[in-house]
């Protein structure tokens, strides 16, 4: 027997169906999904920039991509400096960049 919601409201049922006795699930469907919550109900995760969180995308993995391959040649061009004498300041300080 259906709940409550779905037999007085008018609550849309589940979709989902029994293998073995192939009977409809009883529970009211999840808000906007064929579903209930037992049977896959799922919104979509938003990614980028339509997630709700999403503030300006600096910090995105791409730009942090981004970022890393401009520091890891700004690193290498100091380095190279240094090689060939062309300046006598000091290395920059603090770890290297990672080569990703
Ligand atoms: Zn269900």
């Amino acid at each position: 027997m259906p709940l409550p919601s779905v037999k007085l409201f008018g609550a849309r049922q589940c979709k989902a169906k029994a293998k073995r006795t192939g009977s409809q699930c009883l529970n009211p469907s999840a808000y906007g999904m064929p579903t209930c919550r037992y049977h896959g109900a799922r919104k979509k995760v938003l990614c980028g920039k339509d997630h709700p969180n999403f503030i300006h995308g600096q910090a995105s993995l791409a730009a942090k991509r981004e970022y890393n391959a401009a520091a890891v040649r700004l690193r290498d061009l100091e380095e190279e400096m240094h090689v060939l004498n062309m300046t006598s300041a000091k290395l920059t300080p603090g770890r290297k960049p990672k080569r990703v």
